[in-house]
């Protein structure tokens, strides 16, 4: 069967279509620019050229009419019809308490779906619409919402409760949501393939590193707790959010600095993390570059940014009582070996060491751990969009 993933923003839309006997990507393409003048495709099929196609798309259902009409095209197509799609599997951000798992949408899920906009202002209503195009375009073919929060409404409540009046947890929901879960469980469920033990055999911690990041404790295949919270700015620095701060530096910048309250949300999100402490990028890579010439600010970030890994590795190989493996993914952690060594550094007590040579490669699975670590090291690219699907055939087969 054949499985479109979708992936929807307010102005893009981003699309795979695999093939899930071969889990080969068919197709893979991003609209741009919806509901924008210059709106364009950029279509890329599997061992063909990526063809652009400018054409004017107002709606979201234009998107996908231009997607099919890609996907089917007599040259740069990759099936002969639509009916070769066997479902639809949509990436939905937040999920709120209502979806502990990936589930067929039908009108109660998008009423749910819709419910949690305000959790995910930027994210949900482009989600919905995405998912609202594919039933116009798409009428009979099933639909699958695969959420970034469902993986962590495991997390026991002592964990996901903030300590702050208890009223405004029945009012607003405030409480700790999680983010990247379609991550965390993809290469948790690889992990276990790797070690060759069930996951329900395992405790695992998985870091996904990348612009944001976020740590998750993985227990006997459930997450028990991550690094992000009511919203993807808590927890680790990142490449441009600042992660966990004394809330109160929060109320004393507003008052010195008179800012408002999206003032003050761009500063944390995109003024912040190690762009904030750098005042040079928020990529790594610069920093690295940066880091190796002597600068200090760079230096500093990079060393802030690794401390608070290392210091959530702690914590949670802490609550799970020990650890089996450490997984390392996203763009960090599947490329940077000088961060993954650095990260696990001072940890060899635990019984944690890496073979500097395995971890000289990159971008495939790969055990880096030296034969005789305690705790293995695996480094797993993630592949969100084979999540989805995988997760939608479950649904649908
Ligand atoms: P992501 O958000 O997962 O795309 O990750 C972005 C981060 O990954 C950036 O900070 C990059 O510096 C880092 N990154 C991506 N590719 C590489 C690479 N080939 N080598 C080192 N770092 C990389």
């Amino acid at each position: 069967m054949n499985i479109l993933v979708i992936n929807a923003g307010s102005s893009s839309l981003k699309y795979q279509l695999i093939d899930m006997d071969t889990s080969a990507v068919l197709a893979k393409g991003l609209c741009e620019r919806i509901g924008i003048e210059g709106s364009n495709l950029k279509h890329q099929p599997l061992g063909k050229d990526c063809v652009s196609i400018v054409s004017p798309m107002d709606t979201h259902a234009d998107a996908i009419t231009l997607v099919i009409g890609a996907l089917v095209d007599k040259y740069h197509g990759v099936i002969a019809g639509m009916d070769e799609i066997g479902a639809v599997g949509h990436r939905v951000v937040h999920g709120g308490e209502f979806f502990k798992q990936s589930v067929i949408i039908d009108d109660a899920v998008k009423k749910a779906i819709d419910a949690c906009c305000e959790l995910a202002p930027l994210h949900n209503p482009p989600n919905l619409t995405g998912i609202e195009a594919c039933e116009q375009v798409m009428p009979g073919v099933p639909q699958v919402a695969v959420f970034d929060t469902a993986f962590h409404q495991t997390i026991p409540k002592e964990a996901y409760m903030y300590a702050i009046p208890y009223e405004y947890y029945e009012k607003y929901k405030i409480r700790k949501y999680g983010f990247h879960g379609t991550s965390h469980k993809y290469v948790a469920q690889r992990a276990a393939k790797m070690l060759g033990k069930p996951i329900e055999k395992l405790k695992l911690i998985t870091l996904h590193l990348g612009n944001g990041s976020s740590v998750t404790a993985v227990d006997h295949g459930k997450s028990i707790d991550t690094s992000m919270g009511f919203t993807p700015l808590a927890g680790v620095p990142m490449g441009t959010r600042s992660g966990d701060i004394d809330p109160a530096i929060v109320c004393f910048l507003m008052e010195k600095e008179n800012l408002s309250i999206d003032q003050m949300s761009d500063v944390l999100n995109k003024k912040s993390g190690v762009i904030g402490v750098s005042q040079l990028s928020s990529d790594f890579r610069d920093l690295t570059d940066a880091m190796e010439k002597g600068d200090e600010k760079a230096t500093l970030a990079i060393n802030m940014f690794i401390y608070n890994v290392r210091k959530y590795i702690g914590t949670y190989s802490a609550i799970m009582g020990g650890i089996d493996a450490i997984v390392f993914t996203a763009g960090i952690g599947e490329n940077n070996s000088s961060m993954r060594s650095a990260i696990v550094d001072n940890l060899s007590y635990k019984g944690i060491k890496i073979d500097p040579e395995k971890n000289a490669q990159r971008g495939k699975e790969i055990d880096i751990s030296t034969d005789a670590a305690k705790v293995r090291m695996l480094v797993i690219p993630t592949n969100e969009e084979l999540m989805i699907a995988l997760e939608t055939l479950e649904l649908v087969k």
